[in-house]
C-alpha cells in the first residue's frame, strides 16, 4: 500500500462497544480485590491483584529485564537505557485513545494490568523495590533516564509528584535524569511548575496524532475520549515555558492519516519554539479501535524519520524541502551527498526521544519493537548495522548517489 492510499479515509477507528455497568472502573478487580505480593506478570489465568500506585507502577518488558526482575532476552537488544515508570490503578486510564492497547473500552475483555500497550507486556512492580534496585546499582546502573508516564486518572497528577519524590530522595536526577511523558488533559500550568521544581528534567506531551483533526478522530470526540487537542498546545507551551529550550517536546505517531509534509511542518514547529519531537510509527496494536488498520508503509516511515532528523539535529528547514501531490517528499533540502553520508550513520532510524548519555541525537528510550516486530524493525533500538542500513537505502528507494 503505498502512502497516498494510507490515507486519512483509510485510517478510520473502529466505534467503541458498550461496556456493562459490572465491568467499569476496574470493578472485577476491585470487587475481588486479591492483595498484591511482589511482581506481577500480566497473566490471563489468574485474578489480577488489586495494585495501585504510588505503591505500583508498570514498566516494560525491556526495562524489567534490564532491572533483573524478569529473564530473558529481547532480539539483538542487551538492554534499555530508560526505564519508563506507568502509572496503575484497577480503574486504568480513562481515555479512549483508538491506537492505543490501554484505553478505556478494553476493560469489559482485559484488566488493565494484563493489557498488552506498544506491543508489549507490562509488569507491574512496587515502586520501593524498583527504587531499591537502582539506588544499589548506583553509578554501576545502565539507566541513563527514568521517565514518569501518567495516564489520564484522577489521581494521576499527585501520583506522578509522590513518584518523582521518592525517585528523588534515593537517586540523584543529575545522575539519572527524570522525563515527565505527561497527560495534559488532567493538568495546569501549576502542575507543571511543580514537576520542574521538584527536578523533572524534560517534559513531553504526547499529542501523538499531527494535526487537530486525527487528534478529535483518533483521542478525542470521535472515539468518546476526553482530549482535546488545545489543551495539550496550551500545557505544551506551558511547558515550554517552564522547562525551557531542549527540555520540552511532543510524540507523534506517523501514519494515522495525515501526510508526510503536514507531520514535517510540525517537527518545524516544534524545533522553532526550541523543542523536540519524539516519533512513533503507526503500529496496529492488538485489542486497540485501530487494530484491523495498516502498519505505516515503511517507505513514507523512513522519508519522515530521515526528514525529521534533519530538521531536528542538522539544522535543515522545512521550507527548503519539496514534496509532491500527495504530500510525499521528494527532496529533503540538502545536497546529494550530505544526505548520503547522513543516511549512512545510521543514527536517523534509531528510535526517538528523550536523550540519554552517548549523544544529543541518540535516544535513551530506545522502547525494542514498540512500533514495529523485530522481522520488520520501524525505529532500530540500537545502532544499524551494514545489513540494516541496506534495508533502510531500499525502504527510501535511495540507492548510492541517487536522492530519491
Ligand atoms: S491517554 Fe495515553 S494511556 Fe490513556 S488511552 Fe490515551 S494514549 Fe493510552
Amino acid at each position: 500500500m503505498s502512502c497516498y492510499e494510507h490515507s486519512t479515509k483509510t485510517m478510520e477507528p473502529r466505534t467503541p462497544g458498550v461496556i456493562p455497568l459490572e465491568l467499569k472502573n476496574g470493578a472485577r478487580v476491585k470487587s475481588n480485590d486479591v492483595p498484591p505480593q511482589g511482581v506481577y506478570r500480566p497473566s490471563y489465568n489468574i485474578l489480577t491483584p488489586n495494585m495501585r500506585s504510588p505503591e505500583y507502577v508498570q514498566m516494560s518488558t525491556a526495562a524489567a529485564l534490564t532491572l533483573g526482575i524478569m529473564q530473558g532476552k529481547m532480539h539483538r537488544c542487551e538492554c534499555t537505557r530508560c526505564l519508563n515508570l506507568l502509572l496503575t490503578y484497577p480503574e486504568g486510564c480513562r481515555a479512549n485513545c483508538a491506537y492505543c492497547g490501554l484505553a478505556r473500552h478494553r476493560e469489559a475483555e482485559r484488566d488493565y494490568a494484563d493489557r498488552n500497550f506498544i506491543r508489549v507486556d507490562w509488569p507491574a512492580v512496587p515502586l520501593e523495590q524498583t527504587i531499591d534496585i537502582v539506588a544499589k546499582d548506583g553509578e554501576k546502573s545502565p539507566f541513563h533516564r527514568m521517565c514518569i508516564s501518567m495516564i489520564t486518572h484522577p489521581r494521576s497528577d499527585e501520583d506522578t509528584v509522590t513518584v518523582l519524590k521518592k525517585w528523588t530522595d534515593r537517586i540523584d536526577p543529575k545522575a539519572i535524569p527524570v522525563s515527565i511523558l505527561s497527560n495534559p488533559t488532567t493538568m495546569t500550568r501549576e502542575d507543571v511548575k511543580r514537576l520542574h521544581g521538584l527536578g523533572a528534567d524534560i517534559f513531553t506531551v504526547a499529542l501523538d496524532a499531527a494535526t487537530p483533526e486525527i487528534f478529535d478522530r483518533t483521542r478525542g470526540k470521535g472515539v468518546q475520549s476526553p482530549h482535546s487537542w488545545s489543551k495539550y498546545w496550551e500545557i505544551l507551551m506551558d511547558a515550554r515555558d517552564i522547562f525551557g529550550p531542549q527540555k520540552f517536546g511532543a510524540h507523534i505517531i506517523v501514519g494515522m492519516g495525515e501526510t508526510e509534509r503536514d507531520v514535517l511542518s510540525l517537527v518545524q514547529k516544534l524545533v522553532d519554539l526550541g523543542g523536540h519531537s519524539h516519533m512513533f510509527c503507526f503500529f496496529p496494536e492488538k485489542g486497540s479501535l485501530m487494530d484491523h488498520l495498516p502498519a505505516t508503509p515503511r517507505d513514507q516511515w523512513r522519508r519522515v524519520q530521515l526528514a525529521r532528523y534533519l530538521i531536528d539535529y542538522r539544522g535543515v528547514r522545512f521550507e527548503n524541502m519539496r514534496f509532491d501531490e500527495a504530500g510525499r517528499v521528494v527532496d529533503y533540502g540538502i545536497p546529494e551527498s550530505e544526505l548520503q553520508t547522513i543516511v549512512g550513520e545510521g543514527v536517523a532510524f534509531r528510535t526517538s526521544g528523550c536523550p540519554g548519555k552517548f549523544a544529543d541525537d541518540v535516544s535513551a528510550c530506545d522502547r525494542p519493537y514498540g512500533d514495529s516486530p523485530p522481522s520488520n524493525i520501524a525505529s532500530y533500538p540500537f545502532q544499524p548495522n551494514g545489513n540494516d542500513l541496506r534495508t533502510i537505502r531500499n525502504q527510501l528507494k535511495l540507492k548510492r548517489g541517487q536522492s530519491n
